[in-house]
């Protein structure tokens, strides 16, 4: 038996196993289809009777070696790559989820998921409770009902960056008989194992730090294989048979893996969120050097959030690695490596001061995006969640002053002399 991997091995030796004579390096197989001998063959592939490649929308080659890697970087028993954070992000909840349902989430969450939650899936009709993670187990309790399916959290919120309680929300959804989904974006695999406190299910924008160049969109939904499905009568679309596959049922023929692979069979199947092969290419190139790109996010936004703190031009900041930080003592428990490389903070003079603050900026630059691998900034309340209303807002833990610093792995010197130049200059 092979000894198991430390992180960084499986960044690098996970996904892609080549045999005799095949390319080293994942190879991209840009098709959209698959040739078969016989009709046979494919008839038993459409009935999930074998296991194989037919149409890129299920499955390709290069994606399921990255979905393989992900799988084995989060520790679970199987992965699905999308084309979006987004679209993994609704898939895992429509996956055990249907109209006159109701979901829990915490509202410190992604501008972006509060609105896929908040509008489509209403309009979908599944109803959502938004939460503190801050609650306590009472009031946690008294928002379940008897169609509650699943409680739903970020474990390092966008960009509020608080921090989930893994342990507390795990134990009370298994209370309750429901599984807990949380996305795992901004720690990544590297900083944070869900599954190990109790998560079930872990979601991923891939977009972000675990390409990490900026280079291809996409999302990941990872299954621990430990929630069982069968246990009640609250998952009926895995427990009962799925007639679109000849009344096959999930949990009996797939087991343990029964959600993620109706995510696959009966989800991307029908909603066509599948990424391309290329982009799945760039993810995998992008894992391979993820351990060492968060070490030095994490080692340089300390850094940079330390040289803020003690900056009287400085009106606050946030960084769950300051001792003073509200979450440094859940950060410790469940970040034990670092949170990740992006900071919060407010500079002094408020809104205005902000924005020229950022327009001085030279190093950094101002985008729409976040955790990669070049030092980039955001102001949320007037781009990403300025959908939200202030009181939304206020709860998502965002003031009208805050400035999302995502820190790169340039030199800290060259990231903090900048910061400090546009200071100056404001
Ligand atoms: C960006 C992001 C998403 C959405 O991902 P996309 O890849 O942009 O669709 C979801 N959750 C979190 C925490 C994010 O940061």
């Amino acid at each position: 038996m092979k000894p198991e991997w430390h992180i960084e091995t499986k960044c690098i030796q996970e996904g892609w196993k080549p045999k005799n004579g095949d390319p080293r390096v994942l190879p991209i197989i840009q098709s959209t289809t698959f040739k078969y001998d016989s009709a046979d063959t494919l008839g038993d592939l459409f009935d999930l009777k074998i296991s194989g490649d037919f149409y890129t929308r299920l499955s390709n080659p290069t994606t399921g070696a990255v979905e393989a890697k992900i799988a084995a970087l989060e520790g679970g028993i199987g992965a699905l790559v999308t084309s979006s954070g987004q679209s993994a992000c609704l898939m895992s909840v429509i996956n055990i989820a249907n109209s006159g349902d109701h979901i829990i989430s915490t509202v410190e969450i992604y501008g972006g998921t509060f609105n896929l939650f908040n509008k489509t899936l209403r309009e979908m009709g599944i109803d959502v409770t938004f939460v503190s993670a801050e609650a306590g187990e009472d009031e946690l309790d008294s928002l379940f009902r008897p169609n509650t399916k699943l409680v739903f959290g970020e474990i390092l919120s966008n960009p509020g960056l608080s921090v989930l309680d893994i342990e507390k929300f795990a134990y009370i959804a298994h209370k309750h008989g429901v599984p807990l989904i949380v996305d795992n974006t901004f720690p990544t695999p590297i900083n944070c194992r869900p599954f190990e406190f109790g998560a079930d299910i872990v979601v991923h924008s891939t977009s972000k730090y675990l390409d990490g160049h900026a280079t291809a969109l996409g999302g990941a939904i990872v299954d621990s294989g430990n929630f069982d499905w069968a246990a009640s009568d609250r998952f009926p679309g895995l427990s009962t048979p799925d007639e679109t596959y000849h009344g096959l049922t999930y949990t009996e023929s797939f087991g343990r893996a029964a959600y993620i692979t109706k995510c696959r069979t009966h989800l991307i199947r029908d909603i066509g969120a599948a990424p391309s092969p290329m982009n799945s290419f760039y993810l995998s190139q992008g894992i391979d050097t993820l351990h060492l790109r968060m070490e030095r996010h994490c080692s340089n936004a300390q850094k940079v959030a330390e040289f803020l703190e003690k900056d009287s031009r400085i009106e606050w900041v946030n960084y769950p690695g300051l001792k003073s930080n509200k979450y440094y003592n859940l950060a410790k428990k469940y970040l034990p490596k670092g949170t990740s490389g992006v900071i919060s903070f407010g500079v002094k003079g408020g809104r205005e001061a902000a924005c020229r603050f950022m327009e001085n900026l030279k190093l950094a630059s101002i985008v729409i995006h976040v955790a990669d691998l070049r030092t980039c900034v955001l102001h949320p309340a007037s781009t990403t969640h300025r959908q939200m209303s202030d009181e939304q807002l206020a709860a998502a833990g965002i003031t009208p002053d805050l400035i999302r610093f995502s820190v790169g792995i340039e030199h800290p010197d060259d990231i903090i002399a900048d910061i400090d130049q546009a200071l100056s200059a404001i």
